[in-house]
């Protein structure tokens, strides 16, 4: 292995170690949903935040107790249930398009045979639905699957950046392919779920806070000084800690 790789693989884990220092070890839960119930609430998520496409999740599992109902009402009515989560009429049309596609593809509307794919078999098996790309597909990956993943999101790609853990990476997809093969081993869902917390509660998008930042040292972000200066901004306290896919 290159000189540069060990040096890089190092960084993370000592990344990884401090967020858990300060954040905690996060845990998965002790029972996972079903792939197809993973890859549906993930389709959820999309452009919005987990509270709202929880709430839209559990509209839509109370409006249409099986999948199979999906399969065959109006988009507009899939709409109608998960109005709260954001960009229902695009979602619902997805949502239903993947549903019939895995019926015909499969003989019924079930994922559990990914149990048995490997983990780029399962990459491939879920990117070739419309609307379904590799961030999409890691989540069932690890949040379903228990598989050693490291999802990558738009938060978990712009810290990675800040954090210089990637070279020239302008794309969720680019830092998932640059970080796989470092994540420390058994580090997946908890460094996954740590930069998510952490983005949340201190490397925001718009006002890092660079001053209390326990990974300053190791941050490559060219404007982390002048973010360090500025000590007016606050911690979000509330609510930073639920996650959509924990709640599936
Ligand atoms: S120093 Fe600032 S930009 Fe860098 S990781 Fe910490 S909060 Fe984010």
């Amino acid at each position: 292995m290159r000189t540069a790789q060990v040096l890089l693989r190092r960084k993370i884990k000592r990344i990884a170690v401090k967020l858990e220092k300060y954040l905690g070890t996060p845990h998965p839960p002790s029972t996972r949903a079903k792939p197809i119930d993973m890859l549906i609430a993930t389709l959820l998520s999309q452009n919005t935040n987990d509270k709202n496409s929880h709430r839209a999740y559990i509209q839509l599992k109370k409006t249409f107790p099986s999948w199979s109902e999906i399969a065959g009402v109006p988009w507009q009515k899939i709409a109608t249930s998960i109005r709260t989560g954001g960009m229902a009429n695009q979602k619902s049309k997805r949502i239903k398009k993947i549903i019939r596609t895995i019926e015909k593809e499969y003989g019924s509307i079930d994922l559990d045979f990914l149990y048995e794919k490997s983990d780029d078999e399962v990459i491939e098996i879920l990117s070739s639905f419309d609307g379904v790309g590799i961030k999409t597909a890691a989540c069932v990956l690890t949040f379903s699957l228990g598989r050693d993943i490291f999802p990558v999101d738009t938060h978990v790609h712009r810290i990675c950046n800040r954090l210089g853990l990637t070279s020239n990476c302008k794309t969720p997809e680019c830092t998932f392919q640059q970080m796989k093969p470092n994540i420390p081993k058994g580090k997946g869902y908890s460094f996954h779920t740590n930069l998510i917390r952490f983005g949340r509660k201190i490397c925001k998008a718009n006002n890092p806070l660079c001053n209390i930042c326990p990974a300053y040292k190791e941050c490559r972000y060219e404007d982390k000084e002048i973010f360090a200066i500025r000590r007016t901004n606050r911690i979000t306290q509330k609510d930073y800690e639920f996650m959509l896919l924990d709640n599936v």
